[in-house]
């Protein structure tokens, strides 16, 4: 009798080594010779990142003897023919601390499935049990995952226990990373089911109530867009409860989302002290909080066409991601400013940057945001010091279309249809019962290539056809002033007052002041000065660092040349800047009527 599952074994053996030992047991293999394979990239982060070069040793046994493998590919080995069971037993390295990889010490572990578990061609459909062992060196660690315990299997994990985990196939065994330690956690329920906030690192003191408060309130905001009559959390598919994980560091941001969790890192200073009011870079963090659990709709569960299902050994392309990525941006504030936790104030200003970022780099007008999407793998994900100039992010400007196209629903619907009864359509559509038809792949649905305008007409019966069309598929910029009109928002432009007045950005390495980024058509770029490029000296006076080149510029004025002195590599170069009255690029955002006495 063949017992249908594939089981894993996870041990982290070596913490000190930041080493994985791992064994799968694949009970039947394809007699041809079975072919393994670990994934290239990580769905949320596209770029192919080669997780199998942290494979150190890999072997395979049947019935205790050794079956020869090897290496077919990047990403694949082909096992000898066997008849019957096959173990394959490998060792990770693990010591990439981001939310894309897996990373392991004495403090905790953080695993990504993609970093650790083989998949077995011609098994993906197969269910997995894995069993998550605790590491030698203490016996206090505890496992959060939203990975369901192997319920009724003898050695079933009880929870937060090591033990036994299942998933209903490989892609769903990828999407539940886990976090194994000692790490602060706190619980809440929004809409009657139970969420998940776990801290690892180094976080004194840190007020959990308050963070945990407002999550709620953003987590309640988003189930009732999508789900307004019944309240129903999208993640009951794959999990009983929704698990954030966090990684506190010194200077970190940035999160990855999953089906029923999401890995977040953060920076100390942008969490909440208990006792003391939240500093400003609380709100990014809560921004960060409500992108990524959006995604458990958007992106997760109703995708592009190109993602369902994933391909995990190559590049998965898609214009979309303006709507996948650009969408969640726009969403992640708003939600932040309608479920309460900021003020609308709090919120146009959040806008104001976004609008401000867009617009500093001249890339915006090369660049379509669906190119740029198409192009993530090999640009977007690669950037490089002339990638302002080249580029357009389909976050930032991605939201903007999201807002032009919110504006111009309800403009033209009398305020009755806006981008939510979009993202409803979508959810209705495409998301709902996405991991139902997983069973059969042939049923998988994601949106069309090009199948948002036809989307956008049926939710609202507004053709934005041509609006789609010229600021999504073309480098255009949207006219916002006109459409945040609309809205009774006034959009106006200020100079920057942190502005170097070189049209650089700028980087401090010790103490030298070193141009990180030279933008088109300012007056650095048309004065022949490069990224790479140190500055020594303003005028004939010593610079070394950012402050003091703003300091001995200010002795000149717009329409004046001034010498500056570079070394470039170890070559010295002088270079006459005529400096120019400063660009207004800042975008402000306030509320068109002036504040009356009501
Ligand atoms: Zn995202």
């Amino acid at each position: 009798m063949t017992n249908k599952t594939l089981l894993y074994r996870v041990t982290p053996h070596d913490p000190s080594g930041h080493r994985l030992s791992i064994r799968l047991q694949i009970d039947a293999p394809d007699p041809q010779g079975q072919v393994l394979f670990l994934p290239a990239w990580i769905p949320g982060s596209y770029l192919i990142r080669d997780f199998s070069r942290q494979i150190e040793s890999i072997q395979a046994h049947h019935n205790e003897q050794t079956v020869t493998l090897h290496k077919i590919d990047n990403h694949r080995w082909k096992c000898a023919p066997c008849n019957g069971p096959l173990t394959i037993s490998y060792v990770v390295y693990a010591w990439d601390l981001s939310v894309r990889g897996a990373h392991f010490d004495e403090s905790h572990a953080f695993l990504n499935g993609t970093s650790i578990f083989l998949g077995v061609e011609g098994q993906t459909q197969m269910p997995c049990l894995v069993e998550y062992c605790p590491p030698p060196h203490t016996d206090t660690w505890k496992v959060y995952t939203s990975l369901p315990e192997a319920t009724g299997h003898p050695d079933a994990a009880k929870r937060h226990g090591f033990g036994m985990y299942q998933a209903p196939d490989y892609d769903a065994l990828l999407d539940h990373p886990v976090e194994m330690g000692t790490p602060q956690v706190i619980h809440f329920d929004a809409c009657g089911v139970p969420h998940e906030m776990v801290f690892t690192g180094v976080a004194p003191n840190v007020d959990l109530e308050r963070i945990a408060t407002d999550t709620k309130k953003i987590c309640e905001a988003q189930i009732a867009l999508f789900e307004p009559e019944t309240k129903t959390v999208p993640f009951l598919d794959s999990s009983d409860r929704y698990v954030f994980m966090t990684m506190v560091t010194g200077n970190d941001y940035g999160g990855l989302e999953h089906r029923a969790s999401t890995a977040l890192m953060i920076g100390r200073d942008k969490l909440p002290v208990t006792g003391q009011t939240p500093g400003p870079g609380y709100q990014d963090f809560l921004g960060l909080i409500s992108h990524e659990y959006f995604h458990t709709w958007n992106v997760k569960r109703i995708k592009p066409q190109a993602f369902a299902p994933y391909r995990y050994t190559e590049e998965n392309f898609t214009r979309l991601l303006w709507v996948f990525e650009g969408f969640t941006s726009y969403y992640d504030d708003a939600m932040l400013a309608r479920s309460g936790v900021i003020s609308q104030q709090a919120y146009l200003d959040r806008l104001g940057k976004v609008i401000s970022h867009v617009r500093r780099g001249a890339g915006r007008l090369k660049q379509s945001v669906a190119d740029s999407s198409f192009d993530a793998w090999t640009r977007f994900y690669k950037q490089d010091e002339n990638s302002p100039n080249a580029l357009v992010s389909y976050y930032t400007k991605g939201a903007l279309v999201a807002l032009g196209l919110d504006i111009t629903l309800r403009q033209s619907t009398n305020g009755e249809r806006s981008l939510d009864d979009v993202m409803r359509l979508l959810w209705q559509r495409y998301g709902k019962s996405f991991y139902q038809d997983m069973d059969n792949q042939s049923h998988l649905q994601g949106v069309a290539e090009e199948g948002m305008p036809a989307l956008i007409q049926e939710a609202t019966g507004v053709d934005v056809g041509d609006f789609i069309e010229q600021y999504a598929y073309k480098p255009q910029d949207i006219p916002l002033e006109t459409l945040l009109a609309h809205d009774n928002i006034q959009l106006t432009w200020e100079t920057d007052p942190t502005d170097n007045r070189l049209d650089v950005r700028l980087r401090n390495d010790a103490d030298r002041c070193v141009i990180a980024t030279v933008h088109e058509h300012g007056v650095a770029h048309d004065a022949g000065l490069s990224a790479g490029d140190e500055i020594v000296a303003v005028g004939g006076l010593r610079v070394h660092s950012a402050k003091a080149l703003k300091q001995q510029l200010r002795y000149w004025q717009a329409g004046d040349t001034v010498e500056l002195h570079v070394f470039r590599r170890d070559e010295l170069r002088c270079f006459a800047v005529t400096l120019k009255a400063p660009e207004a690029t800042v975008g402000k955002l306030s509320p068109a009527t002036p504040a009356t006495n009501e």
